[in-house]
């Protein structure tokens, strides 16, 4: 089992599997000369198989696949198989634009994934092409409709700025009414911190108070590790939730190990990537040298995010794109 220095059990990972986006997000990646990963420093098949192998022995029983976009990997409906067929992965979630999945949906429910979300953060095709630099936005509404279709456990994330979509709070919670559907909104991470960027930031409360003015919300008791403050709304199906990614209110119960495309890991969304496991499993190592490492690398997990970034900016001087990271 993985535990901290300050007793907490980590058994939850979040894995990006690929860097590459089909979207450009305004708010994740540049629109022009993204620099990606080397397609050689990418975890191969058989070295996520590795990793996952690790993390079974460990004790990880939840896993997120993120991105960039997860349907970018053309192998990575094979490598779910892999994951559904665990014994001790009890949960596995993914987290997608939409714009790819839809062909694979049918496939995902048979294997059992436990949920999907979708992010979306506006109601108008315009906007989402604004916002995301691509024309998909009736794709991914077509795949909301299937993942509903299908009875797969569905939320939708929505990063929240000020002058790209505050005005349609009410509109996108509305989809939770009617609709089996859990809308998150996040604290939008402005990463440079410039003026421009921090004009478009808006705080967990402020979505709150927007929220409250529309709608009766009566708290929900915050599941362990959980990083979403979740509400219920009378007559709703779905519950609305507010992530306070920035503010960052929920790092005192953390159960999450973050690994990067390249099998980096980050202990801590807002610290270092560190290099040594991925390293290491390029050289064709054992897997109980993997486990020793990710023990020395859990070891050093810092108490909050906070404590994280400070020494992050101390040793690099700059946040890297969400979408190496996976959100
Ligand atoms: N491509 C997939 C997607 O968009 O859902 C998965 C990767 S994406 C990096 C994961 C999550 O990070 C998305 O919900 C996205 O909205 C969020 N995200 C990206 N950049 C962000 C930022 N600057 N602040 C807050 N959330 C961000
Ligand atoms: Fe791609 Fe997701 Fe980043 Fe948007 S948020 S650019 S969809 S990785």
């Amino acid at each position: 089992m993985l535990k901290d220095p300050f007793g907490r059990k980590i058994d939850y990972v979040r894995w990006s599997v690929t860097d590459r986006c089909n979207l450009r997000c305004t708010y994740c990646m540049p629109e022009e000369k993204m620099q990606f990963v080397d397609r050689k420093d990418l975890l191969s098949f058989e070295e996520m198989e590795q990793m996952l192998r690790v993390f079974e022995h460990v004790g990880i029983r939840k896993i997120r696949f993120t991105g960039g976009e997860p349907f970018m990997r053309k192998d990575i409906m094979r490598f779910f198989e892999r994951v559904a067929a665990s014994e001790t992965i009890q949960e596995w979630h993914i987290t997608s634009n939409g714009t790819l999945l839809r062909p694979h949906l049918k496939n995902l429910k048979k294997l059992g994934v436990s949920g999907i979300n979708i992010s979306l953060d506006t109601l108008s095709a315009d906007r989402f092409e604004k916002m995301t630099k691509r024309n998909q936005f009736e794709e991914v509404q077509s795949c909301i409709q299937d993942i509903l279709d299908l009875d797969i456990p569905l939320k939708i994330n929505t990063v929240v700025q000020a002058k790209a979509n505050f005005d349609e709070l009410k509109a996108l919670a509305l989809l939770s009414k009617t609709q089996p559907i859990d809308l998150r909104f996040i604290e939008y991470m402005p990463f440079n911190g410039s003026d421009e960027e921090g004009r478009d930031f808006v705080s967990a409360q402020d979505i709150l108070n927007e929220l409250e003015k529309h709608f009766t919300l009566t708290p929900l008791q915050q599941k362990h590790g959980a990083t979403s403050q979740d509400y219920s709304v009378e007559g709703f199906m779905g519950k609305i939730g507010v992530i306070a990614a920035h503010t960052r209110s929920f790092c005192g119960t953390c159960n999450r190990l973050r690994i990067s495309a390249k099998g980096n890991t980050q202990v801590c969304l807002y610290g270092i990537e560190n290099q040594s496991l991925g390293r290491l499993i390029k050289t064709n190592t054992t897997d109980q040298q993997l486990i020793e490492m990710l023990h020395q690398l859990i070891a050093k997990k810092p108490k909050n995010g906070f404590d994280a970034e400070a020494e992050m900016l101390r040793q690099t001087g700059a946040h890297k794109s969400m979408s190496a990271i996976g959100g």
